[in-house]
């Protein structure tokens, strides 16, 4: 135990049990005892005014990072293609790269990846870090942590982003565990802690019901992996066109350790959410399938499609991919339509990119209101087939 009392100083004032957020400090025959709750975060250290509450832990020490510099994106590219999310990793790389005044890179891995370095540098990167093997063609766990962290540790980034992609979601813990350092995933916002530069990494905590923001300041690089679909893309070009800085890597198969087989490949049924213009999105006020199809009707006549809450995906009215929210899709679409949702905040998490929001909802008090462009109140039975047809006659 690092903290302890010297009884023979304590009161038995009990101020330490009223400070004590884990009810880890008890009156026991007049006297204050701690108990095994204690987390040692050191608040009933200055509540004693007896001074009879002691640690020997002491306050860490910011250490030197002067020497870290740049915003590092990992480039996802699978087929020598590249994944969406990387620019808008480059999008948001960019804006933290301008407050810190420091350069953005892009990190990118495989065999065939010339035509991937225009689009990278036309979407920010100033350098771009290239290994090139025949091994890195596929994504491989062992592999890719292997040689990002070796170019980590030589030319010490400051921030690091991985999309929260499949790969992104093996990758990161991997590497943050290799390199010894945090790793803040799904963030939501980043930015840069004015007073002493730090990257802020805000993202749902607590089931989505607060948002904590999480600073990692005793170890670098400052790692976070961010969501398809969250943050903006941005073009914008070096005027210096990007730096190539080609690594030659070795690699045996025997340290890889895993093979590819073979690639199956989902069949999966094609959902364009993240692209689409307009989504028109069902809640458990849908009721059942036959109320999905409402819904479709009206998605058809806008060239838009459909998506669901997570009660309408389990109960079986949209498919899986067709989730939007914390755990499902984040889309960012002109015209948002959210029927029969009553706009619980991890839903919410997915759609605040919206640029309108149109709610329907038989419930005036309903929280989707409050994020909502316009709002209707009303039964969405009757209200979207009208919607429908009076469009039609347009
Ligand atoms: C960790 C975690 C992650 C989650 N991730 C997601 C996620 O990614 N996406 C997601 O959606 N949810 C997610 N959820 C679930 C979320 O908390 C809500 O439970 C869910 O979004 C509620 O869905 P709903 O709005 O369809 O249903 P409800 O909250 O039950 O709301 C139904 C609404 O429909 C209205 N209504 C009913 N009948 C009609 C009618 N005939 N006409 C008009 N209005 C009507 C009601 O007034 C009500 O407001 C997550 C939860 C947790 C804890």
């Amino acid at each position: 135990m690092s903290i302890w009392i010297k009884h023979e100083l304590c009161s038995g004032c009990g101020a330490c049990v009223k400070v004590c957020p884990y009810a880890a400090v008890e009156i026991i025959d007049t006297k204050a005892c701690i108990n095994e709750r204690c987390t040692e975060c050191g608040v009933c250290l200055t509540s004693c005014k007896e001074k009879a509450i002691l640690t020997d832990v002491t306050e860490k020490t910011v250490p030197d990072f002067s020497d870290r510099k740049g915003v590092w994106v990992f480039a996802e590219q699978r087929d020598g293609i590249l994944n969406r999310v990387t620019f808008e990793l480059l999008g948001i790389g960019q804006l933290l790269a301008k407050e810190l005044n420091q350069e953005l890179s892009a990190i990118v891995l495989g065999s065939k990846i010339d035509k991937l370095i225009d689009p990278l540098a036309e979407f920010g990167a100033e350098n771009i870090y290239i290994a090139i093997h025949p091994s890195l063609n596929d994504y491989r766990t062992i592999a890719y942590t292997s040689v990002i962290s070796k170019l980590v540790r030589e030319y010490k980034p400051n921030i690091l982003l991985i999309g929260a992609t499949h790969t992104g979601r093996d990758l990161a813990p991997r590497l943050s565990r290799r390199l010894g350092v945090g790793l803040t995933a799904d963030c939501t916002e980043l930015s840069i802690d004015p007073e002493h530069g730090d990257l802020l990494q805000t993202r749902p905590a607590f089931g989505g019901n607060l948002m904590a923001t999480i600073i990692n300041r005793y170890s670098r690089p400052q790692m976070a992996t961010v969501r398809p679909g969250v943050m903006q893309q941005i073009k914008g070009k070096s005027p210096n066109g990007p730096r190539k800085i080609i690594k030659s890597v070795s690699l045996s198969e025997k340290e890889i350790m895993t093979r590819i087989l073979e690639v199956v490949k989902e069949e999966r049924q094609k959902v364009n959410l993240n692209e689409a213009k307009v989504i028109i999105t069902g809640g458990r006020g849908v009721g059942s399938l036959e109320g999905m199809k409402k819904l479709e009707a009206l998605a058809d006549l806008l060239g838009g499609e459909v998506g669901g809450t997570r009660v309408a995906v389990e109960e079986g009215w949209v498919t899986v991919e067709r989730q939007i929210g914390q755990t499902g899709q984040t889309v960012r679409p002109d015209l948002y339509f959210a029927c029969g949702i009553s706009g619980a905040i991890q839903h919410r998490a997915g759609i605040l990119g919206s640029k309108y929001i149109i709610a329907i909802n038989k419930d005036p008090m309903a929280p989707i209101f409050q994020v909502a462009d316009w709002g209707i109140v009303g039964d969405i039975h009757e209200v979207v087939p009208l919607l429908t047809e009076k469009l039609q006659q347009r």
